[in-house]
């Protein structure tokens, strides 16, 4: 097993206007697992197959089990690739699939035997040996490609959207599966992914890309409970973290985070962060199980049954649509100034569309970000990690 490090590592494809992947720093710890997570063409696969040595890159350097290995071929990096198109070779059983990697290394027929016949039976495929790849279902094929890696007994996993294949559900097991796999063979995993729900669950850590740059990188629920930005709030947790700007204002000794159509009391966890900026305008980020249903509004804006008036944890909002979930309900938002918040609430509630609820905001689970592009991080109750 193997650390895998990463310093300032660049890779601009030859023809390429912008640098795929800009000034990547990583230490993966052994035995590890390490998921890389963001939207389609943040440059996930390119870090991933320049660790493989399927590409070069154009600056930095990576360490592979305390080698530098910028001119090591692939073949001798000692890695294993799993791919999302499973790439068996169709004309060999899933025995000969299997061994086909410790042939070429001339392990002898016996050693090859048991380490095929013992990861086969790891992945329940011990009865499908004898099969060709185009006889197997989709699950059984994954579970072939996972075995070829498995039985080189590599100093480190990387895996490319290896589930992005498979049905939800059959997506879940293998996920499961994987995971299980690593705790016994505890080997050194990167894991690249576009699902950030697979990241979440999957890995010790998760690195949030964007651009070809590192946005975040922690263990998830730390990435959950303290993004570091808005794009990394937004892209982490279904259903997505909604976003209100409004303005910082200063009222009756305490300060106020004021929407437009109502106001919430800043916590008392945020009052430093945000006392500079009173007048100016900030972004409220709270995830949808952060907002209830505090109850119908009255002509102030104060809720009826819920909240006490003048607490300043609810905001008069429109119910547009209400999805049922079966335990929970999705409930569809507006103010004049923010359209499409979801609220995620117990179902049963009483919730007709056109009605104004005043929406209750858990005040020790929002966040607040600049209101810039870059969205910064100014406040948020969770702590800071140690
Ligand atoms: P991801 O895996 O996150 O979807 P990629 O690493 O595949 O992203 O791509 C990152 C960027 O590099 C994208 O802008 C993509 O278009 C570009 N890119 C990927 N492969 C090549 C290539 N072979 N030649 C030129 N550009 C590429």
């Amino acid at each position: 097993m193997a650390r895998v490090v990463l310093r300032n590592v660049e890779k601009t494809y030859a023809g390429g206007t912008a640098a795929a992947v800009r000034d990547f720093n990583l230490d993966v710890a052994d035995g590890e697992f390490v998921v890389f997570v963001g939207p389609s063409g943040c440059g996930k696969s390119t870090t991933l197959r320049c660790i493989a040595g399927l590409e070069e890159v154009t600056g930095g350097t990576i360490h592979i089990g305390g080698r530098l290995v910028n001119d090591v071929q692939p073949k001798d990096r000692d890695i294993a690739m799993v791919f999302q198109n499973y790439a068996l070779y169709p004309h060999m059983t899933v025995y000969e699939n299997m061994a086909f990697a410790l042939k070429i290394r001339k392990t002898p027929r016996q050693a090859i035997g048991q380490a095929v016949d013992r990861t086969a039976r790891i992945l329940g495929i011990d009865k499908i040996l004898g099969r060709k790849p185009k006889t197997l279902s989709g699950g059984q094929r994954q579970r072939v490609a996972l075995g070829r890696a498995i039985v080189r007994n590599p100093k480190c996993f990387l895996f490319d959207e290896p589930l992005s294949n498979l049905d939800a559900k059959l997506r879940g097991e293998m996920r499961a599966e994987i995971k299980r796999l690593h705790l016994d063979l505890k080997s050194t995993t990167i894991y690249v992914t576009h699902d950030q729900e697979e990241a979440m669950t999957l890995g010790d850590r998760v690195v949030v890309m964007k651009d070809g740059v590192i946005q975040q990188c922690g263990a998830p629920l730390q990435v959950y409970q303290r993004p570091i930005n808005r794009f990394v709030a937004g892209f982490v947790g279904t259903p997505a973290m909604n976003f209100f700007e409004g303005t910082i204002a200063s009222d009756a000794g305490r300060l106020w985070f004021d929407e437009g159509a109502g106001r919430l009391a800043i916590p008392g966890w945020a009052t430093e962060a945000l006392r500079a900026r009173v007048g100016s305008k900030v972004v409220l980020g709270a995830r949808p199980q952060a907002i209830g249903d505090g109850g119908r509004a009255s002509a102030n804006g104060a809720s009826a049954n819920g909240a006490a008036p003048g607490q300043g944890n609810t905001l008069p909002m429109r119910v547009e649509v209400v999805e049922p979930l079966g335990d929970k309900l999705d409930v569809y938002l507006s103010t004049p100034r923010h359209r499409h918040v979801i609220a995620r609430v117990e179902a049963g509630r009483p919730l007709a569309p056109d009605q104004t609820i005043a929406a209750h905001f858990d005040l020790e689970r929002i966040h607040f970000f600049e209101a810039t592009n870059a969205g910064a991080l100014l406040a948020t109750a969770a702590a800071e990690p140690a």
